[in-house]
């Protein structure tokens, strides 16, 4: 058989450039390979509903099982590709396979960064990024354990929302100054803290966590300045690094992730990449990008596919992201690093308001809680790099419609 395309990766974006390749048309063979041993699942569920053990398994499968063969594709599981060798077009694998390409896609994601300090494999002490990863964490979180939570990004806040509703004492260490503090201004930070304030969870800002300490487990976490916080299970939520290993090994372009083009093309035109694992450009923002999010790895499973397929459609979208917490749906529109200017559009003690990110007069992203309205009208504005009336926006009274239709 000729070879065709081969995915390395079996998780949210691989599953969708495989389903997109077939839906555009492509007739040769496509192989997903995955070192995970699961079928693609959605990774969202694993800090929210699978971990409050609201929903099963096959609820968060990305597909339902069957139609991976439906669609002839081969899904292989539990098997890592170690080496890619562009010359000969082929991907090795750890169980001894080698597979030839014609195309590959690299959907490899990334893995959860780690503290590299003492105690740090001590039972207790967890990361989140695999339903393997979910599975040992929810196994231990009882009501009353003390749960210790270090990062206030929204993984590690999810987590907290998560474990009151199982009864866990729960602290969240934040190095910064405030939580969000590398993806939201200062008002939503204040609004997170102050919300899981009411719901008991104990936010330290300023604390720099430095090692784990225990004998055959963990008991505690010691903090820079010397403090001790006792803790009988720890989530370090500090971060993503990319999988982009592989690819560098292989000679591909890489800087903090997988440099790709607008058709995630990566520097050898038979390749691409897709997904957290890439370095991309984003015309909007006028830079490059590496997202972590499911929307940023659909879209461009669908731009890999269609150039593969013959359907060239450049990527060109503005980042959204969405996070639950407690009764909170937040969801973000755009990227607000580098604003210079913000407004905020009704009362945060309402649960209900927005805050829009401005730079040089122009709107760069929208926090909306429970604000869909606010939300869908930005992601519109932010693509077309409108300059909305702050009047009319800071005014409940005035319709998103209308202010969307005279920006
Ligand atoms: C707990 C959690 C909550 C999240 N919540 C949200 C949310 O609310 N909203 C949102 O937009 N995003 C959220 N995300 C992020 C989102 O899940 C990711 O952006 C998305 O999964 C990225 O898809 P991907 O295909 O790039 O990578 P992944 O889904 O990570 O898939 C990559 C796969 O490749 C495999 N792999 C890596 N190297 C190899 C190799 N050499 N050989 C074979 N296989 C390999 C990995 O094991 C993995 O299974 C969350 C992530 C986590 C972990």
């Amino acid at each position: 058989m000729e070879p065709g395309v081969v995915i390395i990766g079996a998780g949210h974006g691989a599953g969708q450039a495989a389903l997109s390749l077939r839906q555009f048309g492509y007739k040769g063979t496509v192989t997903l390979i995955g070192e995970e041993d699961a079928p693609p699942y959605q990774r969202p569920p694993l800090s929210k509903a699978w971990l409050a053990g609201e929903v099963q398994f096959q609820d968060v499968l990305f597909k339902p099982d069957e139609l991976w063969a439906a669609q002839n594709i081969n899904l292989i599981t539990g098997c890592r590709v170690t080496d890619i060798n562009c010359d000969k077009k082929r991907v090795q694998c750890d169980d001894g396979s080698s597979v030839p390409y014609a195309n590959l896609i690299i959907a490899t994601g990334g893995k959860a960064r780690r503290m590299d300090c003492t105690g740090e494999d001590l039972p207790g002490v967890h990361v989140l990024r695999t339903l393997n990863d979910a599975s040992k964490l929810k196994a231990e979180m009882q009501k009353g354990r003390k749960l210790v939570i270090i990062g206030g990004g929204y993984i590690g806040l999810e987590v907290a929302a998560t474990a009151r509703k199982y009864g866990l004492d729960v602290t969240v260490l934040e190095a910064e100054n405030r939580v969000l503090a590398r993806v939201a201004g200062g008002e939503l930070s204040a609004f997170f803290e102050q919300l899981h304030h009411q719901h008991g969870v104990k936010i330290k800002t300023s604390m720099l966590a430095q090692s784990f300490e225990g004998q055959d487990a963990l008991t505690g976490i010691r903090l820079k300045n010397g403090q001790l916080i006792d803790a009988d299970l720890a989530l370090v939520g500090i971060g993503l690094i990319p999988n982009d290993d592989i690819a560098a090994h292989a000679g591909l372009a890489c800087d903090n992730g997988i440099v790709v083009d607008d058709l995630c093309r990566t520097s050898d035109p038979d390749i691409y990449a897709i997904g957290d694992v890439t370095r991309h450009p984003n015309a909007i923002y006028g830079r490059s990008l590496r997202l972590e999010s499911v929307h940023n790895a659909l879209e461009q499973a669908k731009t890999a596919a269609g150039a593969i397929a013959g359907r060239e459609k450049p990527y060109a979208q503005v980042p959204w992201f969405w996070s639950d917490q407690y009764d909170i749906k937040l969801q973000i529109a755009g990227l607000s690093g580098g604003h210079d200017e913000t407004l905020v559009r009704g009362a945060p003690d309402t649960n209900r308001f927005a805050v829009f990110y401005f730079q040089k007069g122009r709107l760069i992203a929208c926090d909306a809680v429970n604000a869909p309205a606010e939300y869908m009208a930005a992601r519109m504005m932010i693509a077309k790099a409108a300059n909305p009336d702050r009047v009319a926006l800071a005014d409940l009274k005035v319709p998103m419609k209308e202010i969307m239709r005279d920006a």
